[in-house]
Formats: C-alpha cells, structure tokens, sequence
C-alpha cells in the first residue's frame, strides 16, 4: 500500500524524520510531498528543500520525495496512493489537523489520513523553532539533518 506525506519542509527536520521513517516500516511505498504553497513565503527555495529532503531519506529505500502545487487529495491520486500520513504533536495540531482531514474526506472518501504520533522527544520540534534555533546559532545540529544544519549555516553565517 502507497502513502503519502505532504508538508512545507521548510525545511525537513528529525521530527518529520522520524515521521517517514516509522511510515516506510507500516507502508510499501511512502512518497514525501513538498507542497509549492503560493501563500506561504518559504526560507528555502523549492530546490533547496527537494535536495535537502532527498539527501535525508536517500538510505530508506521505498521512500521517494516529490513536489507538488494545488490539493493533497490530487497528488495522492496521482501517485495511486490511497494514505495520507500527517504527524501530530499537540493538542493545537489535532484541531487543524481534524479539519483538513475532514475537507479531504468529504472529497474522497477512498482515501484516509492517518496520523502518527509524535516521538516524545520532538514534540516541541517544528521547521520554524528549528530556525530560530539556527538564527541564535543554539545548537540546531540536535534537531535537523546535517544538510539542513549545513544550509542553515550557508544562510545565517556571513
Ligand atoms: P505543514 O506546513 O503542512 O503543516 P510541515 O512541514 O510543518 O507542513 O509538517 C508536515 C507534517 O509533519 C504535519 O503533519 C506536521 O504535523 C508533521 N510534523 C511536523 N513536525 C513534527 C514533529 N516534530 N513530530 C511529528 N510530526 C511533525
């Protein structure tokens, strides 16, 4: 069975991580899908992120990371994937969560979302603590990749 996990991976860090790799075990497939969101005005360029998270997940092999524009529920389709794989941390996560999980329902009930919990020791962890972290140059090798800390260096280090 194919899933999918989508997200901004701006940029990937050990939470999403440990996410996809716990799903590689559960799922024949997992394709990570990093969502061009026009709304959203990211620190990484599209390529950046794709390079990061591909260098990241290069050793499980049936993950594949892929990007995508427009709706979740289309990019499942298109990839034949009948899961959509979110992680929840806390309680705020459940809230939007539920909703975008509803929305795709009513869309197309042959495809579920499933949600993984959190790994205790992540639960605080999300792209944009792991950049403040870098901006005060706080240790951010804890939290992400070692291409992420490489890149945040590239970015924050004149
Ligand atoms: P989005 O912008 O779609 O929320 P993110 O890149 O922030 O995308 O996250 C993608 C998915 O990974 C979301 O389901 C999010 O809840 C989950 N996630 C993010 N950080 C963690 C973490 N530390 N532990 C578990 N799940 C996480």
């Amino acid at each position: 069975m194919k899933a999918i996990y989508p997200g901004s991976f701006d940029p990937v860090t050990l939470g999403h991580l440990d996410i996809i790799k716990r799903a590689s075990k559960i799922f024949d497939e997992v394709i990570v899908g990093i969502l061009n969101n026009s709304i959203k005005s990211p620190m990484f360029s599209m390529d950046e992120r794709l390079l990061m998270l591909k260098e990241t997940v290069k050793d499980i092999p049936n993950v594949n990371v892929k990007t995508f524009e427009g709706m979740t529920i289309d990019f499942a389709k298109e990839n034949d994937a009948k899961v959509i794989i979110r992680g929840l941390r806390v309680i705020s996560d459940y809230e939007s969560e539920m909703q975008i999980a509803h929305v795709n329902a009513t869309i197309d009930s042959d495809i579920e979302t499933v949600f993984l919990a959190t790994k205790m020791e992540y639960s605080f962890l999300s792209s944009t603590i792991a950049k403040e972290i870098a901006y005060y140059n706080a240790g951010v090798e804890k939290f992400v990749p070692p291409i992420v800390a490489d890149k945040f260096k590239e970015k924050y280090i004149k």
